[in-house]
């Protein structure tokens, strides 16, 4: 049993060995070349785990398989898919670009402030791969929260907001009935009525804690659901809010684009934020 869990990998892993991104890990595995061997349960999906030999085999054919991936793309679509190329090549070096000239600019804040903005920019990205289907990076991304929200207050540059939410209603058998009556689904009824005494209520179901990092021209906003992240607030003032803003980057005062999110290796990523926690601990 242990020779099983014992030289597997995760898809951050993978990446990085591989030099790939998630989305070609998932390409190789239904290709076949890789297998998922096992998972990991988090509370917000499942974590695969590949198997160290086959990861290692397919190393070493990798330059045929990226060879054939290629072919296949401009066989479908010709001068087209070389053009699309260059210009994601482009883009991928601008990214970069800005990414250095960011991380340089953190050097003029305060230490802490560095640190905040710096984990921030990470955190910005981990939260684009989680959105985009590596859901068990969100559980990465609330470690993240909870640090921050300990160590760091508003003079470094972190702002906490409550922002109200409806309650989770779940209709009695009665309410469901009237509901079905009236030929309602049962959300839209409990919408339009809020349910009865008997009907159960989740309250702050819908509730969010909204994190606003702000230093100079940058700034980034993140969201945490509020029975998650009440725990990491207890014994801090916490002013409620109104409505919230997207989750969202701005370094520089520019958003960050979805297409340019990709550009920063999720190896990369996962490691900067396991960096940060290190670091924050010790404050
Ligand atoms: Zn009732
Ligand atoms: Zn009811």
């Amino acid at each position: 049993m242990a020779d099983a869990v014992r030289n597997l990998l995760t898809t951050a892993q993978v990446c990085r060995i591989l030099g790939v991104t998630p989305h070609e890990v998932y390409r190789l595995a239904t290709e076949g070349y890789l297998e998922v061997k096992n998972f990991i349960r988090y509370k917000h999906g499942d974590l695969p785990l590949f198997s160290g030999d086959q990861v290692e085999s397919v190393r070493r054919q990798m330059p045929k398989i990226l060879r054939r991936w290629e072919g296949e793309e401009s066989a479908r679509k010709g001068a087209q898919a070389a053009w699309t190329r260059l210009k994601r090549w482009r883009s991928c070096y601008y990214t970069r670009l800005r990414k250095e000239k960011f991380l340089q600019a953190l050097e003029e804040f305060p230490e802490k402030t560095s640190l905040l903005l710096r984990a921030s920019y990470y955190l910005y990205h981990l939260n684009h791969y989680a959105k985009a289907g590596e859901s068990y990076l969100y559980d990465l991304k609330e470690k993240v929260l909870a640090v921050m929200a300990a160590k760091f207050d508003s003079e470094d540059g972190l702002k906490i907001f409550f922002v109200p939410g409806p309650p989770r209603i779940r209709l009695c058998s009665e309410c469901r009935r009237r509901a079905r009556r009236e030929k309602k689904s049962y959300l839209e009824y409990a919408n339009l009525t809020g349910g009865c005494s008997h009907c159960q209520k989740d309250e702050d179901y819908y509730s969010l804690y909204e994190f606003v990092v702000e230093g100079g021209e940058h700034r980034f906003c993140f969201h945490s659901p509020a029975q998650v992240a009440r725990k990491w607030l207890k014994g801090r003032q916490v002013p409620e809010k109104e409505g919230y803003e997207r989750e969202g980057g701005y370094p520089f005062g520019r958003r960050i684009y979805p297409g340019e999110a990709a550009a920063i290796n999720l190896a990369e990523v996962v490691d900067e934020l396991e960096e940060f926690l290190r670091v924050a601990e010790e404050l």
